[in-house]
């Protein structure tokens, strides 16, 4: 069989989308997975959408991701150029093949003209097809007209990779535009005659064109060129999987994950596992275990559902796993103010010990500002924890009051540290919950915090005592 060769071919229109970024995932692994090529292929035809500065995003998208391309619009290869507004002329000159083949006339009506036939259509009761209103005797193409294919209405039967054997009928082809009236090609033919050219073995793309399909395999026919390896991607569904996934959903831009603490492989693992597995209950996959795993045809069918819960708690995985050295590279820009100019050694060992409870590297400033910088009390926090509340102030405070007796003469060393709250939970006869939680925040004042003996141990016998004294006189 022929090398395999991929392409993910988005149009810049915009911010790259978890679809997107999913649909160019499955081919750049394909392509990885033996000899093969990816390419990246820009689709500006649009001039209306386009959006300035999106290529660019795109493609730091696809390189903060680790998603590398073989040929694109920066990396030169043997079929360039790789963006089509550079390649008008070679839409031209298989629009002319279609011409000379009796397969192409051009459209001689206006916009008012159709309107009236798709009226008449309506009130005809059928649908409106713009094959059924054939101009008899075309005037020659000059290029100011769009350009239409001439369909040959049939009906096909084909193989996708991921949906399995479809069908259509003659009903569902039609006579589509093949160049626009300001010169440049629709996506419909552009894409077929770029694929062709470029060699490409596999088409993967998203749900939105599978009605064009038939469409498509009429116009290969009429070009005569062999169609590629077709692959359809489902849409990926909203949290509750009732709607597509759309921005409103909290879905964000690649690059605003990777801000918001998010690290690269979580979002390759994440988005390969929307909609696919490897056939066991194995969530987490590395990038070569990707390559070596991926396989079209376990694509569902149906919807994947995003869920956001899913992919933070994939993160923290991710992120438990990484060396510390590596995570101390990672999160030079998640520091909070505070431990500016704090001690190398101190930050490592602080980095160490929030290393297992961060979900996003975004979490260090909360994890790690009282290591760094005195905490205000804030008794709110004690007052709205369930178990906490249960008790008055008096105890509260008795309870810190026992703790710093208790810890006065401790060695400051985590597993002496466990030892003395151990048998500190003996003598007040409170629980776990309820003693560590409320001694956690007194020397923390923060949401949630690695390990209590390791904390302490970390901040050190002078800070431990002077915060539990703190909070006990911030009670009164
Ligand atoms: N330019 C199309 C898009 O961005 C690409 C579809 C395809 O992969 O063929 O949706």
């Amino acid at each position: 069989m022929a090398k395999v060769r991929t392409r993910f071919a988005p149009s810049p229109t915009g911010y790259l989308h978890v679809g997107g970024i999913r649909t160019a995932l499955f081919a750049w692994l394909l392509a990885r997975q033996g000899e093969g090529q990816f390419i990246l292929r820009l689709e500006d035809t649009d001039k209306d959408r386009e959006v300035e500065g999106s290529a660019e995003h795109l493609i730091q998208s696809l390189r903060s991701l680790g998603i590398d391309y073989d040929e694109g619009p920066d990396i030169n290869g043997p079929f360039g150029p790789y963006r089509q507004s550079d390649r008008l002329g070679i839409y031209k000159e298989w629009a002319q093949k279609l011409i000379d083949a009796g397969r192409a006339y051009a459209d001689p009506y206006t916009s008012e003209q159709v309107q009236q036939f798709r009226e008449q259509a309506q009130a005809e009761k059928r649908p409106f097809l713009y094959r059924d209103q054939r101009p008899e005797n075309p005037p020659a193409w000059d290029g100011t007209t769009p350009l239409r294919f001439k369909s040959d209405p049939k009906s096909y039967e084909w193989h996708d990779e991921v949906m399995g054997d479809l069908h259509s009928g003659p009903e569902v082809i039609d006579d589509f535009i093949l160049i626009k009236s300001d010169g440049y090609p629709t996506y419909n033919f552009a894409h077929i005659v770029d694929d062709h050219l470029m060699e490409i073995t596999h088409v993967i793309r998203g749900q939105e064109f599978l009605s064009s399909l038939p469409n498509y395999l009429n116009l290969y026919e009429a070009l005569q060129i062999e169609r590629p390896i077709l692959a359809t991607m489902p849409h990926i569904m909203n949290e509750q999987g009732n709607k597509k996934l759309s921005k409103r959903d909290g879905a964000k831009d690649v690059l605003d994950y990777e801000k918001d603490g998010y690290l690269p492989e979580t979002l390759v693992s994440f988005i390969a596992t929307l909609g696919w597995n490897d056939g066991t209950e194995q969530e987490i996959f590395t990038r070569d275990e990707l390559i070596a795993k991926f396989s079209l045809d376990r694509v569902q069918h149906s919807g994947a559902r995003f869920d956001q819960k899913r992919l933070l708690w994939m993160n923290g995985q991710f992120i438990r796993q990484l060396s510390l050295d590596d995570l101390w590279d990672r999160v030079v820009e998640f520091w909070p103010d505070v431990a500016n100019g704090a001690d190398h050694e101190y930050k490592h060992r602080v980095l160490a010990l929030a290393q297992d409870r961060l979900k996003t590297l975004h979490d260090l400033p909360t994890l790690t500002s009282y290591f760094f910088a005195e905490p205000l009390p804030d008794w709110q926090m004690v007052d709205s924890n369930k178990q906490l509340s249960k008790l008055d102030r008096s105890r509260h405070i008795e309870l810190l009051t026992a703790a710093t007796k208790a810890l006065e003469s401790s060695d400051f060393r985590a597993e002496s540290l466990q030892q003395t709250l151990n048998d500190l939970l003996e003598q007040t006869g409170e629980k776990p919950g309820i003693l560590f939680s409320l001694i956690r925040f007194a020397i923390t004042w923060a949401p949630f915090s690695p390990a209590l003996p390791e904390t302490m141990e970390v901040l050190g016998r002078e800070h431990t005592l002077g915060r539990l004294q703190s909070a006990v006189d911030s009670a009164r």
